[in-house]
């Protein structure tokens, strides 16, 4: 029988570690549980709230509704040719763990995003990405449950309308899909991509270039640069890194000459957000229980007890002081709950 938990906690289910309630729980390990909770949800008038592995939310006050925490497993191969493998993979499978079966069988395109805490389902979402690759470079497709109407929806990789960091999913879709399944469609011969910082020096302590080797040097250069959540609490990448336009970029060359850009066309400008925030001063800041990582301006951490609005209090200020000194806005990348 399905038990759809009352009352618990939800601070094992967020890495930043808030201990925040949750009225209801369900642990969805099949399509037919969610739709379970759904329908729960709905005839006793409660809303759904959707939780993977928690490691992009900030949950600010006790939930009164259903969470369903969509843990459907299994990765199954679909379709097969020279070129591509494409699997069907379950909302709930560690992203990590389906990036090291990709590995482990030689199949390419996800290797950069090793290490990248959560769950499969949550992948499209905000198009995870990292070392110079993004989620949206691999999915074919995703299944999910249409929360209005129960129905069972697929979206093409294009229909997801990806972007850097965001998808339909966070915009005319947000809240409205419980996404069950995503498929993705490996090269069998990939490419490497390691353009990206020091992966290059990395990947030579550990030998030649491959798959394996790309994944340990993603993973080893993750481990030094990232708090581990499971020491201090955190959300990784707080913001997304800002994009702005040619002149708004040479007006601020002008004024700070050291300031790091990376030319995304001949449009557009990606700034670092963690240079803004350690500039205007934030790095290494603590607020109570909560702060700017001493080596990471870019994550947020809880020192332990602080609650999802003292955070929010601190990602305002440290917004309006980059707004001031930079005039540009910083975008939360974190989803608030
Ligand atoms: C230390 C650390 C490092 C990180 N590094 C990176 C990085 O390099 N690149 C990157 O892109 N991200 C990174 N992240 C952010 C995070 O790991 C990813 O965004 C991840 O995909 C979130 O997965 P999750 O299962 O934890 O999602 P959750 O945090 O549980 O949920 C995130 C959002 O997706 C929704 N959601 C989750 N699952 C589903 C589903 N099945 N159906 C519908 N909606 C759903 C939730 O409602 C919520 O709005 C990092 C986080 C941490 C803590």
């Amino acid at each position: 029988m399905f038990v759809i938990k009352k009352d618990i906690s939800l601070k094992p289910y967020n890495t930043f570690g808030l201990d925040v309630g949750a009225k209801y729980f369900a642990k969805a390990n099949t399509v037919e549980k969610v739709l379970y909770a759904i329908n729960f949800a709905s005839y006793n008038k409660l809303s759904v709230y959707v939780i993977g592995g928690g490691s992009n939310i900030i949950v600010t006050r006790d939930i009164e509704g259903v969470v369903v925490n969509p843990s459907i497993q299994g990765i199954q191969l679909q379709e097969e040719d020279v070129n591509f493998m494409t699997f069907r993979v379950g909302a709930g499978v560690a992203w990590d763990k389906f990036v090291e079966f990709a590995v482990n069988n030689n199949l390419g395109g996800v290797e950069n995003l090793s290490g990248i805490p959560g769950y499969v389902g949550a992948a499209p979402i905000q198009n995870i990405g990292a070392y110079g690759v993004e989620a949206k470079d691999t999915i074919f497709k995703v299944e999910g449950i249409e929360l209005a109407t129960r129905k069972f929806v697929e979206l093409n990789n294009a229909e997801c309308s990806f972007g850097y960091r965001d998808s339909i999913f966070k915009k005319e879709l947000k809240g409205k899909i419980i996404i069950t399944h995503v498929w993705f469609k490996l090269p069998t011969k990939p490419s490497f991509n390691l353009e990206y910082g020091n992966l290059l020096d990395e990947i030579s302590q550990y030998g030649g270039v491959n798959l394996q080797n790309i994944r340990k040097a993603v993973v080893s250069i993750r481990k030094h640069k990232l708090p581990d959540p499971t020491i201090i609490g955190n959300a990784g990448s707080f913001f997304k890194n800002p994009v702005v336009g040619p002149d708004a970029y040479i007006h601020l060359k002008k004024i700070y000459p050291d300031i790091p850009a990376f030319k995304i066309s001949d449009d557009y400008y990606k700034i670092p957000a963690g240079w803004l925030i350690e500039k205007a001063g934030w790095k290494g800041k603590r607020i109570g229980s909560c702060g700017v990582h001493e080596r990471q301006a870019l994550v947020l951490v809880n020192y332990g007890g602080a609650k999802g609005s003292d955070i929010l209090n601190l990602a305002s200020s440290i917004q309006t002081s980059v707004k001031e000194l930079f005039g540009i806005e910083l975008e939360m990348e974190v989803n608030v709950i």
